[in-house]
């Protein structure tokens, strides 16, 4: 009882004070060692990964989004909510009877679509995003969203949670890391799991062609990560698997990344105007696995 008092002094329990040194409840609970994938219907496949966590696959959706559940003894999380094509909660439901904290990797529309189907929402405590919350109501803006480009409703979210940056979530015999982590958009956050060690990067990074809001924002948080994370880490992205596994990439691709963004500010690496998702951008190779889109405000001070 006293070590479990005492590890609550540092860490955010999830407000499960009161039940944390009880014992687990039975039920389901996902396994904590890698299994085959499996069919939870037909437009998702289920992939136990290591350590209780689980990859959800949208395999009829265009974009291939991945959804990530971490389970500890007392409480699971959940990467993204997916963009709502098809129910979440009921997928969720069938890995873990835990309660569950939903924190989106960031506002696209793709990844917040799901998110009302779920009671506890978490999104990173930036002062912009608290203004415009009124009574736990967030309402992201267009740009914010992009639902616009796919004809999908730009849904408000009931905030429960404020995550930080660094702040470290105990799930019970597991503890994932809040990692803010600007670039694709201003607010994107990741889980870091230092034990697996795994890094769940939302679209920060994935197997082909990423979106870059910010060249700055990505170098600084690249730099961060490079320093942050060890380089045995397997990075678990949010989008891309044509096979129905899930996609990983390594501290390599991180590194590469972090390449390719600064030659980019500094000029010796030439852009070429390419178009995503109807939007003009400027294209960047990275690696094999990896190529840039850089979108926005960046555009006028780059080198063509
Ligand atoms: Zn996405």
């Amino acid at each position: 009882m006293l070590a479990c008092t005492q590890r609550a002094f540092g860490i955010l329990l999830l407000g499960l004070l009161a039940s944390a040194c009880t014992a687990p409840p039975a039920g389901k609970r996902l396994p904590t060692s890698r299994q085959a994938p499996y069919a939870f219907d037909k437009d998702r496949t289920i992939e136990i990964l290591p350590s209780s966590t689980a990859a959800i696959l949208e395999v009829t959706y265009h974009q291939r989004n991945v959804e990530y559940l971490l389970e500890g003894t007392e409480h699971a999380l959940l990467l993204d909510s997916g963009p709502g094509k098809h129910k979440m909660a009921p997928v969720v439901a069938s890995l873990t009877n835990l309660p569950v904290t939903v924190v989106p990797s960031h506002l696209h529309y793709d990844h917040v679509g799901g998110l009302a189907e779920f009671s506890d929402v978490a999104l990173p405590d930036a002062e912009d995003l608290r203004e415009r919350t009124v009574d736990g109501v967030f309402v992201p803006r267009a740009n914010e969203n992009l639902g616009h480009l796919e004809n999908e409703p730009r849904n408000s979210i009931r905030v429960t949670r404020w995550l930080q940056h660094g702040e470290q979530i105990e799930l019970g015999g597991r503890i994932i890391e809040i990692l803010v982590t600007p670039g694709h958009t201003k607010t994107s956050v990741m889980f870091f799991d230092p034990k697996m060690p795994a890094l769940f990067t939302g679209d920060f990074m994935y197997p082909g062609g990423l979106f870059v809001e910010s060249l700055e924002d990505y170098r600084n948080s690249l730099t961060m990560l490079l320093k942050h994370v060890p380089k045995n880490v397997t990075i678990y992205p949010a989008h891309n698997t044509r096979a129905r596994t899930v996609p990983t990439l390594s501290y390599e691709d991180l590194a590469d990344l972090h390449k390719a963004v600064s030659a980019a500010l500094d000029g010796t690496l030439i852009g070429k105007p390419a178009r995503a998702f109807g939007i003009s951008s400027m294209g960047y190779p990275v690696n094999q696995r990896m190529h840039m889109f850089v979108m926005g405000p960046n555009l006028s001070g780059l080198k063509m």
